[in-house]
């Protein structure tokens, strides 16, 4: 079995930002930034501003929250509030407010999106290694036996107490990074800081604009290999992309066997979607769309985005497996095509009149 390819190590950056020496200039800002690995991948967050402590106190703030948020929502951890509700024996467990807080939020997007984001799936995921990152591929009955022991129905939550059935686990995986992001952002904006950039694995918030105002500058990991594929223009928006390129395997068979699982058949998502990039204000939104959006394939994707996107406010980059591109009208005129990507075939998705 070959070993979970994980770039991220490498290109940290499924964004690659395209930022550093055209950060833009109204006063004396300057730019400070904070690396460190958290969450299970490497988060680099970067402030501009005038006064170097500000900044500073800003950065570490936010990194603690970040620590503080992992602690409490770490999946192994046996201090962690989910470790508690995934081991509490079918009783009611009280936890952290921010954790009934995003439960409660995963809840309703698994219902929203129709079980395509399955916040219970955790017992599956372990069947095919990635938890660990000793992939297997299970045989269909013990998936089966497993998918027994998921649904998002039946957690339950009264306040903040959650209760699990026995066997049953809970896993923040795709929606903990962007709402952990959420507040890192709120963290640096009650600092005072008006202009910032949170990457989180490839994933990004920014705090308003450039310092000069205009709007940031991002590149578009390309699924296919490695460099950008395109490039968009946002202030005060999240980016996040999920794909399984990311994080795979290849299996004896030969086959490629990637991290994101549609819960409808315990297996890894294969529907000819290549990645899907989720633009929103929040990161939570962001996070929980593009992990749902993907499994649910190109075409339930955009209905879902017809039929949510006022409500919602989103807007979705999708590129398919045959090198096309699908993007919703209303960042159209933001995204820009790379130059080498030219083959790439671009076609706007716009909302129901
Ligand atoms: P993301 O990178 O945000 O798309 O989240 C993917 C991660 O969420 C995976 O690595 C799994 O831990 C978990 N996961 C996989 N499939 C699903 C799913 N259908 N619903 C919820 N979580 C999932
Ligand atoms: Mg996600």
């Amino acid at each position: 079995m070959i070993a979970i390819n994980r770039r991220l190590c490498v290109w940290i950056l499924s964004l690659s930002l395209i930022l550093t020496s055209c950060a833009g200039r109204k006063g004396r800002e300057e730019a400070y930034s904070s690396s460190f690995f958290a969450m299970d991948t490497y988060m680099t967050f970067t402030v501009y501003d005038e006064d170097a402590k500000k900044a500073q106190s800003a950065l570490r703030q936010a990194k603690e929250e970040i620590g503080r948020l992992e602690a409490l929502w770490s999946v192994t951890d046996e201090d962690s509030d989910i470790y508690a509700v995934n081991h509490g024996g079918g009783r009611p467990v009280t936890v952290q407010e921010e954790t009934a807080q995003i439960i409660q939020f995963a809840l309703e997007m698994a219902e929203k999106t129709d079980g395509a984001l399955e916040p219970t799936l955790y017992p599956v995921l372990t069947a095919w290694g990635f938890t660990k990152e000793e992939n297997q591929i299970p045989s269909l009955e013990q998936i089966d036996r497993l998918l027994e022991r998921v649904g998002y129905e039946r957690v339950l939550v009264a306040g903040d107490q959650i209760t699990l059935e026995e066997g049953m686990m809970l896993d923040l995986g795709a929606v903990g990074k962007g709402s952990a992001g959420d507040r890192a952002v709120q963290v640096i904006e009650k600092a005072g800081i008006t202009s910032a950039l949170l990457d989180i694995g490839g994933n990004i918030q920014a705090v308003g604009g450039k310092p000069d105002g205009s709007d940031w500058r991002l590149g578009l990991r390309s699924p296919f290999g490695e460099g950008i594929f395109g490039t968009l223009q946002i202030s005060d928006r999240s980016v996040v992309t999920s794909g399984n390129y990311e994080r795979y395997f290849i299996g004896e068979d030969g086959v490629r066997y990637g991290h994101i699982i549609d819960p409808a058949t315990g297996c890894p998502v294969n529907n000819g979607l290549a990645s899907v990039t989720v633009i929103a204000k929040e990161g939570r939104l962001c996070d929980a769309l593009s992990t749902s959006l993907f499994v649910m394939g190109l075409e339930d994707a955009v209905s879902y985005w017809k039929e949510h996107q006022e409500e919602q406010i989103f807007d979705v980059i999708f590129v398919t497996e045959d090198q096309k591109v699908y993007l919703t009208e209303r960042i159209k005129d933001r995204f820009n095509l790379q130059k080498d990507c030219r083959e790439m075939k671009i076609h706007v998705i716009e909302a129901e009149k």
